[in-house]
């Protein structure tokens, strides 16, 4: 029987079962579809990125022996929708359609209504990649409020990762409060491993067919890794040289670098190059091997985010989708400023945060969550521009993984489904965790006034215009007691200083 099998630019996963044995009867095929490449205006390396790695993984599955169809951007024939299928089932005369089931609701949808539609069976396969199911948190709370740290000890049970017997190893499932080290110059900060390849005809190519992009790339060093070897040597890099300071620096924010001790794997890992438990299992042995290097709260602090953090979320998604995708629980409506496309703003903090993600396609998380997330919910921004903005900036933005941090754990628009209190600060966290303030047009000391730093005043505006839907939050009643405790006069002005930062918000 002649088979059909579609593999998505985020389904190379070259370990799946699928792979494992030739047959002449089955084509696979990839496509880079001008769909995709613009639902979101995204990163010109975001659009590299795949396309590459997409390239990649067909020659590897032809150099395999597997028949391999591949639609480029600019082939005359390409559709730029899944309306190839059809037109190449019947070309080909296939008997059958099978697919991996994709990680967007958006897709999945689409696939289920072409399967409606095709005159041939179909199948969905597993892509072999997560180490929970779709629906393994939602059966795992049934009804009850879904909670991260439960989500994450069950994970850890389940695998018995940094366990002994069913108690955690070292006695403490959370090293949260040993994550929480500003950077202080005492280590050496590891270069970030780039694989440096020309990508120039690519390039030209999205150039030639005019897909809208966003932000910078040099095509003669494209530097992100686009197959598995170089996705491994950039696990084994970050092992080697950052993992022994993760957890120690995970919150910490410098100008000295972009990455710090973050490892820079979520893109090889979004598309599937790398499989969650491996990069886990990686990190174990390197822990276990050297365990006075590499310490309990570093490892502990890396495992949380992969089948913490990174399954949790993917679960909440499948949840809540496709309404996730329109909550606002503070019924935010300001668009989002010119700042976030072009980084032109006096604010130190928003300025690196921003031209380092137009030039990198890349920020570590608590660039993202409490310096460009912050901002933008201190200031009302609408989720929906958020989204787009976040979905299309980042190398590793896809939508599962994105709108859940960002709608839910950035914006808190989701009201307490991801997180349980909203992730804005004053500019005290950001002096606290960088150095951005020392170079800062802003006075991160003042509240009103004169040079006032935006982020102090709109956090108490924040607080104030959303009490009635926060203050009962018991993780965020501290905050009021301050509130409540400054002056009719000192609240007046804070507040005045905050609007008027609104009005002017296009120029701050
Ligand atoms: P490291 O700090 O080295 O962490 C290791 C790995 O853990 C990451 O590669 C990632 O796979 C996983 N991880 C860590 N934190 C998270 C998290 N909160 N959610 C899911 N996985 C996590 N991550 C994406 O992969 N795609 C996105 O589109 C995305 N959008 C985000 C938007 C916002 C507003 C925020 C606050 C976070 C977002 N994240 C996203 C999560 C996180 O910021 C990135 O995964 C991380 O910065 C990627 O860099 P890294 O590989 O160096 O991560
Ligand atoms: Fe950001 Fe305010 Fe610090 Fe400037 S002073 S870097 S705007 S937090």
């Amino acid at each position: 029987m002649k088979i059909l099998r579609l593999i998505l630019g985020d389904q190379l996963n070259a370990r799946h079962t699928w792979f494992q044995q030739v047959d002449d009867e089955i084509t696979y095929l990839l496509m880079e579809l001008e769909a995709e490449a613009s639902y979101v205006v995204h990163h010109i390396q975001k659009v590299l990125g795949f396309f590459v790695a997409m390239r990649e993984f067909a020659q590897f599955l032809r150099q395999q022996g597997h028949q391999v169809i591949y639609l480029r951007l600019d082939d005359q024939e390409n559709q730029h929708s899944l309306a190839n299928i059809p037109v190449l089932i019947e070309k080909l005369g296939c008997e059958k359609f099978e697919y991996l089931l994709p990680d967007e609701y958006r897709l999945d949808q689409q696939l289920l209504i072409l399967c409606r539609d095709l005159n041939v069976p179909c199948k969905a396969y597993d892509s072999e990649h997560f180490i929970t199911q779709r629906q393994e948190l939602k059966d795992l709370f049934a009804g009850k409020r879904y909670l991260m740290e439960s989500f994450y000890r069950t994970i850890r049970k389940k695998h018995n990762l940094l366990m002994e017997g069913d108690k955690p190893y070292g006695g403490r499932w959370n090293f949260d409060s040993e994550n929480r080290g500003k950077w202080d110059n005492r280590f050496t900060i590891p270069n970030a491993l780039l694989f440096p390849q020309e990508v120039s005809d690519i390039y030209q190519m999205v150039q030639n067919m005019r897909i809208k992009t966003i932000g910078q790339v040099d095509p003669k060093r494209f530097g992100w890794p686009t197959n598995r070897d170089q996705a491994l040597q950039l696990l084994d890099h970050f092992v080697s040289y950052a993992l022994p300071f993760f957890g120690r620096f995970q919150d910490a924010m410098t100008i000295q670098s972009r990455t710090l001790f973050h490892s820079r794997l979520s893109f090889a890992l979004n598309i599937k190059l790398l499989h969650p438990l491996e990069v886990v299992q990686r990190a174990m042995a390197a822990w276990q091997a050297d365990p006075l290097r590499i310490g309990l709260a570093q490892i502990e602090g890396f495992i949380r985010q992969i089948i913490g953090w990174r399954e949790y979320l993917r679960g909440v998604y499948w949840a809540e989708m496709p309404r996730y995708a329109t909550l606002n629980f503070f019924n935010s409506q300001r668009p989002l400023p010119h700042f976030y496309w072009d980084s032109e703003t006096q604010m130190h903090c928003m300025h690196y945060a921003i031209r380092q993600s137009l030039e990198d396609a890349y920020a570590h998380h608590i660039q993202r969550l409490m310096v460009t997330g912050n901002f933008a919910a201190l200031a009302g921004i609408h989720p929906d521009e958020v989204d787009r903005w976040y979905l299309g900036i980042y190398i590793d933005a896809i939508q599962w993984v994105e709108i859940t941090n960002t709608r839910g754990m950035s914006q808190f628009a989701d009201g307490g489904l991801v997180g349980t209190k909203p992730y804005t600060a004053s500019a005290n966290y950001i002096a606290k965790m960088s150095d951005y303030c020392d170079f800062c047009y802003y006075d991160k000391s003042k509240r009103y006034g004169d040079r006032a730093c935006p982020f102090n005043s709109l956090y108490w505006h924040f607080l104030d215009r959303h009490r009635a839907l926060l203050q009962n939050n018991p993780r965020i009643g501290m905050a009021y007691r301050t509130w409540d405790r400054f002056n009719a006069d000192e609240k007046t002005k804070i507040l005045e200083q905050a609007n008027f930062y609104l009005h002017i918000i296009e120029s701050l």
